[in-house]
């Protein structure tokens, strides 16, 4: 958990990363305004949540409800930058994940949902989620599967206290960059379908990673979520 970056180093790798980000908006005329740098702060001290917010991004990501706990000292509502919750949740979590993070990334079943439904509920909000899609196939992956999409979604519509704005995934590991490129256009029409399907606007398409942002942002990412490239590799 050591302070191993200095913030001028992060602050020059941002401004890197959002020159990728609009280089490649401009080769396939998108407004770089419409993606939004994500700082994953995972196993990073607090500190490397009060870079992104010294930089002026709009939120962090975390994997680990306790994590999170530890690190976070504002909560859902108060000044500051927003905290995301992006690794998978069990269902005992859901009450101080619902209480702890501004929008939950990684629901992935109907039961989750219902549980997170009924903690805000409690808490007196309206929390906004993502479904999670294993848009790659890929057996390590969370995430329901594309079939599974329609009937999970639907569940989730019918919740009071979520609100659904969109969908994210996780490209498989690959040395093939199509591979990653398959994977986020396969989201890219899947939200295409439900937003049709259910006339809902799901405008968040939370994709790619340090590995795989250029091709996210051409498939049409929404939100890149980006670690290594921002903190250096995980120890
Ligand atoms: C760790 C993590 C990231 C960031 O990965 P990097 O390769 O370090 O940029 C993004 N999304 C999720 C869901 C993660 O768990």
């Amino acid at each position: 958990m050591d302070n191993s970056v200095s913030y001028e180093e992060f602050s020059d790798r941002a401004q890197g990363i959002l020159s990728r980000i609009a280089a490649e908006c401009r080769a396939c005329g998108r407004d770089a305004a419409t993606v939004k740098l994500m700082a994953v702060t995972k196993t990073h001290g607090a500190w490397a949540a009060q870079y992104a917010e010294r930089f002026g991004l709009a939120f962090v990501g975390e994997n680990r409800v306790q994590e999170a706990e530890a690190k976070r000292t504002t909560r859902p509502g108060d000044p500051g930058i927003r905290w995301e919750l992006i690794g998978s949740l069990q269902t005992n979590k859901a009450k101080a994940a619902t209480v702890l993070f501004d929008r939950v990334q990684s629901v992935d079943s109907a039961k989750l949902a219902r549980e997170l439904d009924k903690r805000a509920g409690q808490a007196g909000r309206v929390l906004p989620i993502l479904l999670q899609v294993n848009a790659g196939r890929d057996p390590a992956k969370h995430g329901v599967e594309i079939e599974e999409a329609p009937a999970v979604l639907e569940a989730i519509l019918s919740l009071p206290n979520l609100k659904a704005e969109g969908l994210m995934t996780i490209a498989p590991l690959s040395e093939d960059k199509a591979v990653a490129s398959r994977t986020f256009a396969a989201l890219r029409t899947l939200r295409d379908e439900l937003s049709a399907l259910f006339g809902a606007a799901l405008p968040e398409l939370s994709m790619g990673m340090s590995g795989d942002m250029s091709e996210a942002v051409r498939e049409g990412s929404t939100i890149v979520r980006i670690g290594t490239a921002l903190f250096g590799a995980r120890t």
